[in-house]
């Protein structure tokens, strides 16, 4: 019964991971490696953390596949993961929360003129702008998941005038809220400032297109906190070129790392992280990854289970 991780690891990662994950797991066999199995003592859980395609192929005893990390689109565009196998994702509310610190300094920057202050200071520029109150800029946030629904909660919080979307309709405290791609067009349009935390799916990937930006109210920002792949990169730079778009803020990109020569870097109106709106944190995820495992031991149902038939 034994537990195999399969992750592209570097040093400090198996540093910060490999005690979580021993502390939250004893008593089970883990293997870095599956070449590590002996016979006798199957493979029957992956704990999974951006494995490398194929890494799940020809396991016949695997019962469950876990993943360290909460986006999972990776994991079903690779065809050699068990279709029949329950795979969970990572739901933690540390993460949720570091989600939101990370959607609100964003909504704040732009609000509060921060970048535009940034730029002005490497040009030796004193340049007061005019200063609106939160309640003036609305913000739109894409998907109310578990990440979506703590953010839209933090910026209502904040005085920001709320719109949340999510496909079936669902209720967030100070928040309005609508559901179902023809509602789109609606909440866009109350639109300053645009969260995405929307799951990368057939529905979703390239959402953030011309038409959608055409939506928005002239000189509006985008934040991009989910996937690389929801955004159209030409239409982003011609919106940004047009002021159509005012700003963005991107933490995810269709190619990782973001390469040295892509445009984004030195793009005057872009402000981007590498892929780091909200880590998954091993002293907390190793122990909720934990409870699936014991719930295989024991019989009982996972948490969290992704939706094939829906990609998230
Ligand atoms: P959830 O699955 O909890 O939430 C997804 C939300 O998106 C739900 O509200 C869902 O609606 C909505 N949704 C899905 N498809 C559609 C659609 N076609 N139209 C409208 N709404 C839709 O995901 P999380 O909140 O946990 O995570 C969201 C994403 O954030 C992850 O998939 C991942 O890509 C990204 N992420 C990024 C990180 C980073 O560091 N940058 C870290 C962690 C996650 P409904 O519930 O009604 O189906």
């Amino acid at each position: 019964m034994a537990i195999l991780l399969a992750t592209q690891f570097d040093a400090d990662d198996w540093t910060a991971w490999w005690p979580a994950l021993q502390q939250a797991l004893q008593g089970e066999r883990l293997l870095r490696d599956r070449a590590e199995a002996v016979p006798g003592d199957p493979i029957t859980i992956a704990l999974v953390a951006n494995p490398p395609n194929g890494a799940l192929a020809d396991l016949p005893d695997l019962r469950l596949v876990q993943s360290l990390w909460a986006g999972v689109d990776k994991l079903l565009a690779d065809s050699t993961v068990p279709r029949d196998v329950p795979l969970a994702r990572m739901v933690d509310p540390a993460m949720n929360e570091a989600m939101a610190e990370t959607a609100l300094w964003a909504v704040l920057s732009l609000h509060r003129d921060h970048f535009a202050y940034a730029r002005a200071q490497r040009d030796r520029r004193w340049q007061p702008l005019s200063q609106r109150r939160a309640d003036e800029v609305g913000v739109a946030v894409l998907g109310l998941g578990q990440m979506g629904r703590t953010c839209a909660r933090r910026l209502a919080r904040n005085g920001y005038p709320v719109v949340g979307w999510s496909s079936r309709a669902v209720e967030v405290d100070d928040v309005v809220t609508h559901a179902g791609a023809a509602a789109l067009p609606q909440v866009l349009a109350q639109a300053d400032i645009v969260v995405n935390l929307l799951p990368l799916t057939d529905e979703t990937r390239g959402l953030f297109n011309a038409g959608t930006f055409a939506l928005l109210r002239r000189g509006a920002a985008v934040v991009n906190l989910a996937r690389g792949g929801h955004v159209v990169e030409a239409d982003l730079l011609d919106a940004l070129a047009s002021g159509q778009l005012g700003h963005a803020v991107l933490d995810v990109f269709d190619t990782e790392p973001l390469p040295g020569t892509h445009p984004f870097w030195s793009h005057p109106a872009i402000t981007l992280l590498p892929h780091v709106a909200a880590q998954t944190d091993p002293r907390s995820a190793a122990a909720i990854a934990a409870r699936n495992v014991r719930a295989l031991r024991d019989g009982r149902p996972f948490e969290h289970l992704v939706d094939r038939s829906r990609g998230y």
